[in-house]
Formats: structure tokens, sequence, C-alpha cells
């Protein structure tokens, strides 16, 4: 990596000759071999391919949920594969914003709980997470449903209290798997405006798996694996 000049001009995830198999009984499998990928700050990625080509590996690994079995995942221009397990966890809360298929909001929580969560986790006042957490809620259009479960809210509105989680913490990067694949087209639109809305007001990087390509034509930049490789689309 090149001497690091200022927050903008080194990518906020760098993805470096990333590898990954998984070996099951006598055989392994590949599912990553060599990729490579920077996402840059206010930049939106779509992540298209077919089922099983390794999109949520990938995902995790970018997310510093999983380990890749060789490469370097490099934050912020700081490589990540010698630090602690508490060291990477710190970097996920602070940095790393995780949206997932399914929304796994807490179903004994109101909306506005679920977005407190990451927040007090993080030592934040009480007071001050609910201000920050009805203000990101607001932002995404759910004002009027602070106090709902998610199971008193339509798939939109789960996902999007989900996006709200996800950002509580102003990541420098948000990953999210598949995020409108369970919602019908008008409300899949609505959520994906909802993260477009973000990357443009928090020029967050952002990284989006979708089976889309109508969605996927709305960002930045498409890319695609192949063979366990990165690359770009168009
Ligand atoms: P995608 O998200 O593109 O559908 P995944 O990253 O989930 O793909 O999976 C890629 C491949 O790796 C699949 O063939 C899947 O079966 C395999 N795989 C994923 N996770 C594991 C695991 N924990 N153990 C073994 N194989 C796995
Ligand atoms: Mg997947």
């Amino acid at each position: 990596m090149e001497q690091q000049q200022g927050a903008e001009d080194v990518p906020v995830v760098y993805l470096h000759d990333i590898k990954r198999q998984y070996t099951q009984g006598e055989s392994t499998l590949t599912i990553l071999n060599g990729a490579k990928l920077a996402l840059w700050a206010g930049q939106s990625v779509a992540l298209v391919a077919p089922s099983g080509s390794g999109k949520s590996t990938l995902l995790h690994i970018a997310g510093l949920l999983e380990t890749p079995d060789d490469g370097e995942v490099y934050v912020g221009g700081a490589p990540t594969s010698q630090l602690s397990d508490t060291e990477r966890t710190q970097i996920r809360r602070s940095d790393i914003g995780f949206v997932y298929q399914s929304h796994r909001l807490l179903p004994e929580f109101t909306a506005l709980e679920n977005v407190m969560l990451p927040q007090m986790i993080r030592g934040l006042k009480r007071s001050e997470t609910v201000k920050r957490s009805t203000e990101i809620l607001s932002y995404l259009g759910l004002g009027e449903r602070v106090s709902h479960r998610p199971a008193e809210l339509s798939g939109g509105e789960q996902q999007r209290v989900a996006i709200a989680r996800a950002v509580a913490n102003a990541p420098r990067v948000l990953l999210a798997d598949e995020p409108t694949g369970n919602l019908d087209p008008g409300t899949a639109d609505h959520v994906f405006n909802a993260l477009m809305q973000l990357v443009r007001a928090t020029r967050v990087a952002m990284l989006i798996a979708t089976h889309n390509m109508d969605l996927a034509n709305r960002m930045d930049r498409r890319v695609s694996l192949v063979d366990g490789q990165v690359v770009e689309l168009e």
C-alpha cells in the first residue's frame, strides 16, 4: 500500500489476494482464490454473482466476521490479519455495518431499542443513543414506528430498521448481503433508496450482494466473482 496521505486516499476496505477454502472430508472446495477488491468512501459497489459463488464469504471476510486462509484485509490502510479477536471486534463495532437478507432484529425490543443497542455496547450514554437512534430512524422514514416491535413492522420497515442499526455507530463501510432478497419489488426499491441515500449523506463505502440487475445498475460500480476472483463488470 502507498503511504497514507489522508482518509480518502486509501480504500476504506481493501481485500488483497484473498483465498478461502472449505474442506469437507476428502474434498477441498476453493471459494475465493486471489480475490482483490477496493471499497472507497462514498462509493456503492454491487456484487452480482450466482448462488454459491462466494458472495457471502467475501462479505464476511470484508466485515472481519471470517478470516481468510491467505491474503490480507486492510481497513483504512491498516492490515488486520495479526490483530487479536478483541481488536477485530473493536473495528467491527466502530467501522463496519452489516445488513443481512433477513433483518435479524431482536423480537422483544422496539425499533428504537434495536438501533440503540450497538451504541450502548460501544459505551455511549443512554440519552445520547435515544437521540441518535430517533434521528436515524426518522431519516429512514420510520419516525412514526420507533415504538413498534419487529413483528409490528412490514418487511420493508424491518429492513430499514436493520439498516438504521447497521449505521448507528457511523461505520466507514456498510456491507449488505442480499438486503432486498426477501422483499417485493416496490419495497425492495424503497429499501435500496434508503441505502443509496446513506451513501450520499454519510460517504460510507458500500458493498451490496444482490441478484437484482436493476438495482445493481443504479450503483457506482458492479463486480462479480469468477473462479474465486473479483472481476469488474460493464
Ligand atoms: P453465495 O453467497 O454467493 O451464495 P457463499 O459464500 O454462501 O455463496 O458460499 C460459497 C460456497 O461455499 C458454497 O458452495 C457453499 O456451499 C460453500 N460454503 C459456504 N460456507 C461454508 C462452510 N461453512 N463450510 C463448507 N462450505 C461452505
Ligand atoms: Mg449468500
